[in-house]
Parts: structure tokens; C-alpha cells; sequence
């Protein structure tokens, strides 16, 4: 589903009289969101994020603007109308119901629009098409619960009766007899043998021993007994027994299959190979519905294996790990096969582990669903790993949007380059003199663009952590930066460099990654700059002056 923010707008009406003025969430918000697509509003706290996300979700109403899925204008549909799944960063699962009560839930009022089936006509054609060409494997699947005792002791007999739930009560009819209940005279005296020997033996088991000898000699009889009988025949003779027995309840089948046409017929309607009732213009009858149980288990059990908690289904909440129940929730906002998915913060409850693993998580299910998916996050890592475009905000207002590469490469503003990369990049206060920009009294360098501003004119200078060349290998003439390097911290494959500088400027510290086979020595260091890694912001405006990017 493609989504489209038209001059999305939301004020919060201050009060005049406390002197609390209006704030501005979001202002004039432009979004295209691509069918399938996983966007990311990224952004500091406070700049709109959330607020834009509940208007698209209806349960803000914007100030402003409008909010298209796809052909339709939702601006002013309520939330239920608008098919969306949200998920908050607070699970809110319900604690007393199980996993599979709380991904359930959202199904409980939800009216579908469905055709009309005749239940009778299509119960049937299954239950026939299951007797006669799965004959063998129902009947080996329903013994073998039958040997355990339970169905529901039994996981691939319970799967097979889950699959074919309307077929279980007409596979008990025929197969609903071990030896026990046999009804030939054969079976049945067999069956009592085995049964006293079993009796037997378990006396035997605890009989003082002058019995022993005694109850042997009975055993022995009884083995004899059972000899007698010739096992195969009587196998034969239970099988014969239950295909009469298929045979007698399909010919009630098509009785009644008989029936229920010459009923629909009667009242001047039909069926179609799918069993649809159709009106007299042979067009299908459709009505608004609730899902069924069976309709409700089969899309919990289809989300559940989607997101992985189809072990956890009969567990409550408070047996789950933070990311196991982030996954619930994830699942219970996918169940209703929304048209949009809003996950609002989703991972900010999760240990560091858990929110890397969950990420991916999404990630995965995401394009296995291929569901557009807005995701809002103050963690800049999280967006870039998972989301195919992101759009930073600022102050309720889009500064940038790209693919997170793209926006990492080519900050747009001072803003966004210092909210994307870990460490941050690096800032310093640098002037345009002669067509150079200097930091300090050290020009870093020339460009002809540079030409257009005036001498003097401030600018900002950003260099990414891994923008600097340091090293013997760098000639003089290229080191161009001298930095006070304080400290030297090695993470493997890379050397951190913590420097100082007095053109640096703001608070933080000026971070250098460089290969750990360059020496660096502690003290002052020059250094060369990558010009890809390097960007000249408007010391007014902040905007990026773009000198390599056109
Ligand atoms: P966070 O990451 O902290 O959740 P956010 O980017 O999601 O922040 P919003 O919650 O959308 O930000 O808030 C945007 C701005 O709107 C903030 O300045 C906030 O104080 C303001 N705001 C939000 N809700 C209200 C409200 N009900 N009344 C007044 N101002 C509000």
C-alpha cells in the first residue's frame, strides 16, 4: 500500500492565558512511502515523530494537510477503518490471557466481507475427498492417537485432526475401535486374551514364589490359546469392517449432498464448484461476517509461525523474554493482515542484544510479508540497518529523506550530519578566504565553488571519524590538519584517536579512526582529510554547501 503525507500538519493549542504557546508537532509534512517500502522517521526527541506516526494511525487528527492509502483519502477515517497494525514500544500485551489469546484478540470483532458458502455442500465434498483418497493414512493416523490414549497426546495425529478437523468425528464413527470393541467374535476373544496375559504377567511381576510356578503354567496355557489365532486374518477382517463402514457413510454423504441441492434449488438458487451460493442472476451472494474459530486459529497459527512464537502459544506474557513478547506484539498487530504496519520505537524496551537480534527480526518479516512499514526510531543505527529510506526530522519539520547511505554520504545540513554516524562527526569553525577554507591559520582545502563566497564568510567544516589520513605513507603537502592527539584507543582492526583542537566546534570530542598498522604518536599530529568525507556547512543557514556533490 503506497501512503502519501500531503502538507501534514499538526499544532497543540497553547493557552494564552498561562502564556503557553502553540506547539508546532509537525509542520507541513511532505511523504511519498513507496508500496513495500520500510521507512524510517528518524529523529531527536520531541520533533514529531510519534505525533506523525498516530495521525497516520487516526488517533491524532492532523491540524492540516492529508494522509492517502493508496486511491483513498483516510485523513478523516477513524483507526479501525484505516486496516493499520501499531505496535508500541510498551508491548501492552494483556498478562492474564495466553500468546495465543493476545494475538487472537484483535480478530475477535472483525467483520468480513465474505461470499456465502454452503457449509453442508463443502463439508461434504472434504470429508469425502479425505475418505476415499486419504483413506489409509486417516486411518493409520487415527489408530496410532488411538494406541496413545488421546488425540491431544498425540502432536501428528492432533496436526492431522487440526487439518482436517470436520472429518474427525466421521473417522471416529469408522475408526473408533481398537481390538477392544471389535464386533466380530474373533476379534473379540483375541483381544480378551491379550488382555488377560497382560493381567498376568503384572501378577506374576509381584507373586511370592511358591505361585510363581502356578501362574507360569496359566501363562502358558493362555499363550497357547492365542496362538490359535491367525493374527493376519483378523487385521484382514478389521479392515474389511471399516471400508463397510466408509462405504455406508459415503452413500449417507451423497444422500445428503443430495438433499441440500434439491433444497437450494428449491428456492431458486445454485452453487458453484467452490460451493458459493449464487442468485438467481448467477451472481455470488456475499454477507458480512465474524471469522470462525477455525478461520481465527488458522491466521493466529499462520502469524505465529511468521514471527516465531508458534512454541510460545500457550504461555502467558510474563513467561516470555522482552523480545519474545516484542514479537507478540508484532504479531498481534500483523494478524488482522493490516495494510500498513506503524511500529512506534519498537526496540527501546529491549537489552542491546535483544534489540540488534529483534531488528532483523522485522527486517525479515517485513519482506516476507512485504508489508509498507513505518517505523519511528530516535536511534540513528537502528534506522540505517534496517530501513530502506529514512526521513530525519527536525523540530516537526523533514530535513532530509534518502536511502540511509545516501544520507550518510550527502548530508543535506549540519543538523543531519551530526545525528547520522557513530562516533559523530567531527566539527570545527573554518573561514573562506581566497577560494580556500581554512580551520585556523591551516587551509584544508581549495575548490572553485569556493571562489563564490565572500572572504570571511564562516562556515562550518564536518569531517567524518574516518575522513582523516595520518602516516608516513601521507606525503607533507597533503597533510594539510594538526590535531593534539590525547589518546590512543585500539578496538582490533582500527585505531581510535581522541584529539583536541580549539577550532573544534562543540563540546565533544574530535574522534579519528584510522588502520591500526599507522603509527600515531601521541601530541600534535598532522593530518590530510578525505574530501568525500568532508563537508562545508553555512556558518548561518547550516546548509551544506554541496561543493562535491553536484
Ligand atoms: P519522542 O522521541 O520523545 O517520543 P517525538 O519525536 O515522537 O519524541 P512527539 O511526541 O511527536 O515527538 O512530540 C512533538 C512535539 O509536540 C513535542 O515538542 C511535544 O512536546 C509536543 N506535543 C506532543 N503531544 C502534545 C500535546 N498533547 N500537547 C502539547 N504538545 C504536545
Amino acid at each position: 500500500m503506497e501512503i502519501k503525507l500531503k502538507n501534514l500538519t499538526k499544532v497543540f493549542p497553547g493557552n494564552p492565558a498561562k502564556n503557553i504557546p502553540d506547539a508546532v508537532a509537525v509542520d507541513s509534512l511532505d511523504v511519498d512511502i513507496r508500496d513495500g517500502e520500510l521507512i524510517g522517521l528518524l529523529g531527536p526527541s520531541g520533533c514529531g515523530k510519534s505525533t506523525t506516526l498516530y495521525m497516520i494511525a487516526g488517533l491524532k487528527a492532523p491540524t492540516d494537510g492529508e494522509i492517502w492509502f493508496g486511491d483513498e483519502d483516510v485523513t478523516h477515517l477513524s483507526p479501525e477503518k484505516r486496516e493499520i497494525g501499531l505496535v508500541f514500544q510498551n508491548y501492552a500485551l494483556y498478562p492474564h490471557m495466553t500468546v495465543y489469546d493476545n494475538v487472537k484478540f484483535p480478530l475477535t470483532n472483525l467483520n468480513i466481507v465474505s461470499n456465502l458458502v454452503d457449509k453442508t455442500l463443502a463439508n461434504n465434498h472434504t470429508i469425502k475427498e479425505l475418505l476415499v483418497n486419504e483413506f489409509d493414512d486417516v486411518m493409520a493416523i487415527i489408530l496410532k492417537s488411538q494406541y496413545k490414549g488421546k488425540f491431544s497426546k498425540d502432536m501428528s495425529a492432533r496436526g492431522f485432526v487440526k487439518k482436517y478437523h470436520i472429518v474427525t468425528s466421521v473417522a471416529e464413527r469408522i475408526f473408533k475401535f481398537g481390538f477392544q470393541n471389535i464386533s466380530t467374535e474373533e476379534a473379540i476373544q483375541y483381544s480378551k486374551l491379550l488382555k488377560s496375559k497382560e493381567a498376568l504377567q503384572c501378577k506374576i511381576n509381584v507373586a511370592k514364589e511358591d505361585k510363581v510356578a502356578e501362574l507360569n503354567a496359566r501363562m502358558a496355557e493362555l499363550d497357547s490359546q492365542i496362538a490359535g489365532y491367525d493374527v493376519e486374518s483378523i487385521n484382514a477382517q478389521v479392515r474389511e469392517l471399516r471400508i463397510q463402514k466408509r462405504d455406508a457413510i459415503l452413500a449417507e454423504i451423497d444422500a445428503s449432498t443430495e438433499i441440500e441441492l434439491a433444497r437450494i434449488a428449491s428456492k431458486g438458487l445454485s452453487v458453484n464448484e467452490k460451493f458459493e451460493i449464487l442468485d438467481q442472476n448467477g451472481q455470488a451472494i456475499s454477507k458480512k461476517r465474524r471469522l470462525d474459530k477455525d478461520e481465527m486459529d488458522a491466521l493466529i497459527q499462520e502469524t505465529a509461525r511468521l514471527v516465531q512464537i508458534d512454541e510460545y502459544l500457550t504461555r502467558k506474557p510474563s513467561e516470555l523474554s522482552g523480545g519474545q513478547q516484542q514479537r507478540v506484539a508484532i504479531a498481534r498487530a500483523l494478524v488482522k493482515k493490516p495494510r500498513v504496519l506503524l511500529l512506534d520505537e519498537p526496540l527501546s524496551n529491549l537489552d542491546a542484544r535483544l534489540r540488534l537480534q529483534t531488528r532483523e527480526e522485522i527486517r525479515r518479516i517485513q519482506q516476507e510479508t512485504g508489508i509498507t512499514t513505518i517505523f519511528v526510531t530516535h536511534d540513528q543505527e537502528e534506522a540505517m540497518s534496517i530501513c530502506d529510506d529514512i526521513v530525519v526530522m527536525k523540530l516537526g519539520v523533514q530535513m532530509q529523506r534518502d536511502h540511509p547511505q545516501a544520507v550518510y554520504n550527502s548530508p543535506n545540513c549540519l543538523f543531519v550530519a551530526k545525528f547520522l554516524g557513530t562516533p559523530p562527526i567531527n566539527v570545527f569553525d573554518g573561514v573562506i578566504k581566497g577560494g580556500k577554507v581554512y580551520i585556523g591559520e591551516e587551509a584544508i582545502l581549495s575548490h572553485k565553488k569556493l571562489g563564490e563566497f565572500k572572504d570571511g564568510h564562516k562556515v562550518f567544516v564536518g569531517i567524518r571519524p574516518e575522513g582523516f589520513l595520518a602516516g608516513p605513507d601521507v606525503p607533507a603537502s597533503k597533510k594539510v590538519l594538526t590535531l593534539n592527539v590525547t589518546q590512543l584507543q585500539t578496538m582490533g582492526r582500527d585505531i581510535s584517536l581522541v584529539c583536541e583542537s580549539e577550532h573544534h566546534s562543540d563540546e565533544n570530542d574530535i574522534k579519528v579512526i584510522i588502520d591500526s598498522l599507522i603509527k600515531v604518536e601521541l601530541g600534535e599530529n598532522k593530518f590530510g582529510i578525505k574530501e568525500q568525507k568532508t563537508f562545508i556547512f553555512d556558518g548561518v543557514d547550516e546548509k551544506n554547501s554541496r561543493i562535491y556533490l553536484d
